[in-house]
């Protein structure tokens, strides 16, 4: 099967790889549906995090089930399964307590990004539709499986309730998603910052009421100025860089909560200022296993349709220019079809 390997920073090819084989009585082999580049994937990309060795990428994935061990009853081959980026076995008791992406048996997936893909504790991480379902949900649902799942955790991370206030720190394709996830839960008000159009329109489409252009230091000052001078009740931090999570922190009202999912680098919390901020905060990798029976069915009734963040559509075997593009923020997210 051919695959995307990342050798060096800027450099990722698409390259003939092993077929993956069932390892465990607990994998299963899917057959990819559609695949994506993740924001997360840029950090090696750009050199961020290190690289090592050349080693495959990718963890959003969606597709029909080729093969399953002998442990797996769950889904059965010529199934449609979604799945998630941190693989759960859903019966140990961080999976029972509802954070499969904390299982004691995770694996994070790093191969998607290619025609065939292996998936450890299959059992417990693949969810199967009824039906296969038509072409047009796939970006959807495929979103489901990480950025609208990470959104949805924001959303619920900063205890966005119906009636309040939220802001959303982060226009990629997880804080666009957070802004679904915002209105989805009730939220009244939500205020997304952007500085970029396509992604302001597609924020507004998605039911943000405000957007807010500015940054650092203006950028808390406008969303207290849409906020009676308090800050918001809720926010939703999907960047991962220091000046995001200031931004978060201080855009919050006192007994206010932050959600943050973006991946941190570089941040550091100052215990003082959160001391005296009385602001809750709550992160992580998101449990998307814990949600998707419920946002699959979402875009499978067409209530939401997270799929649009995909402005992008290239073959598997161009993957290097997904990359590129967003790179390049020329694209919000990359579809890649086999
Ligand atoms: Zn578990």
């Amino acid at each position: 099967m051919r695959g995307a390997v990342i050798h060096a920073p800027g450099d990722v090819r698409f390259e003939t790889l092993d077929d993956p084989r069932i390892l465990h009585p607990t994998d299963a082999i899917i057959r990819t549906a559609v695949t994506c580049v993740c924001g997360s994937d840029l950090w090696p990309y750009r050199g961020v995090e290190a690289i090592g060795d050349p080693h495959p990428m990718g963890h959003e994935y969606v597709g029909f089930v080729e093969e399953v061990g002998s442990e797996v009853t769950s889904v059965k081959p010529g199934q449609f399964v979604v799945g998630s980026f941190a693989t759960s076995d859903n019966t140990c008791a961080n999976c029972r307590n509802g954070w499969q992406s904390n299982c004691l048996h995770r694996e994070f997936m790093s191969t998607c990004q290619a025609d065939y893909v292996r998936i450890p504790n299959a059992q417990g991480t693949l969810v199967a539709t009824d039906e296969h379902p038509a072409d047009e949900f796939l970006p959807g649902l495929l979103a489901v499986s990480d950025v609208m799942g990470t959104g949805w955790y924001a959303a619920l991370a900063a205890e966005v309730k119906p009636g309040c206030t939220a802001v959303v720190v982060g226009d990629g394709a997880v804080g666009l998603c957070g802004v679904i996830a915002a209105r989805e839960l009730g939220a009244e008000r939500i205020i997304a910052m952007s500085r970029h159009e396509p992604r302001q329109n597609l924020a507004r489409e998605f039911g943000a009421t405000d957007i807010v252009a500015e940054r650092g230091d203006e950028g808390i000052a406008r969303v207290k100025d849409l906020t009676g001078g308090i800050g918001a009740d809720s926010v939703l931090e999907c960047v991962g860089t220091a000046e995001a999570m200031q931004q978060a922190l201080q855009s919050a009202r006192p007994g206010g909560n932050v959600g943050f999912v973006g991946v941190p680098h570089e941040v550091a919390i100052d215990g003082q200022e959160l001391f005296f901020s009385h602001v809750g905060l709550r992160g992580g990798p998101a449990p998307v296993r814990r949600y998707l029976p419920d946002l699959m069915d979402r875009v499978l009734t067409g209530r939401i349709n997270p799929g649009k963040v995909f402005d992008l559509t290239l073959p598997l075997d161009q993957v290097a220019e997904g990359y590129q593009a967003m790179d390049e923020r020329r694209a919000i997210k990359a579809l890649l079809t086999p």
